[in-house]
């Protein structure tokens, strides 16, 4: 007898209500969702293996969050993006920015990305602030995707990578090392970037 064995993917809803979203300035409605991987034995899911994902999603923005936003009872009126699916972006196209070196024109063109992708304006202030977060943390872009992923759904993770490919192409010629580079960081997200 030959045994089909293969691995899937699931997402659930593990809980819902009301909180505050920083995106909308408002309280909104929540959905806490988690996406496993399971082994599944001839297409039926048979054990899970791990989460790929567990994290919170505005029903009105879709920003996503980590769950630890729910019990933080105090927001403050941050100046900069709190959601993980916004600072998520603007850590790598931050990082990306670094890498190219960071010219005016670079900035700018990092601000519009951003704006178009989110409808807010990405202020200097942020941008240096995050750059001296990233030169402090010594961490390569692949070590940071691995650890802002759990916080993203796939949604938040492909509007991340679109942004980095369009920032990508903006700064350099798209040679083997900047798509090398690309395919590397929407791997570590494990989404697939055409
Ligand atoms: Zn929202």
């Amino acid at each position: 007898m030959i045994f089909l064995f293969g691995e899937s993917s699931a997402s659930k809803v593990k809980d819902s209500g009301e909180f505050y979203c920083a995106v909308c300035d408002a309280r909104q409605r929540f959905q806490h969702i988690q996406i496993q991987t399971y082994a599944t034995l001839f297409f039926i899911s048979v054990l899970p293996l791990r989460t790929i994902a567990d994290y919170v999603e505005c029903d009105v923005c879709q920003a996503n969050y980590a769950p630890q936003s729910l019990t933080e009872s105090n927001v403050e009126e941050a100046e900069c993006p709190i959601a993980a699916s916004h600072c998520g972006m603007v850590r790598v196209l931050v990082y990306l920015l670094l890498g190219y070196g960071k010219t005016h024109a670079r900035v700018r063109m990092l601000q519009d990305i951003y704006h178009e992708r989110h409808k807010q304006t990405l202020s200097e202030v942020c941008i240096q602030r995050e750059c001296d977060w990233i030169l402090r943390s010594h961490e390569d872009i692949l070590a940071m995707i691995t650890h802002m992923a759990p916080a993203l759904g796939y949604s938040a993770r492909l509007q991340i990578m679109l942004a980095a490919q369009r920032f990508t192409q903006a700064c350099s010629e798209m040679a083997f090392e900047d798509r090398l580079r690309l395919n590397q960081m929407s791997s570590r997200f494990e989404i697939r970037l055409n």
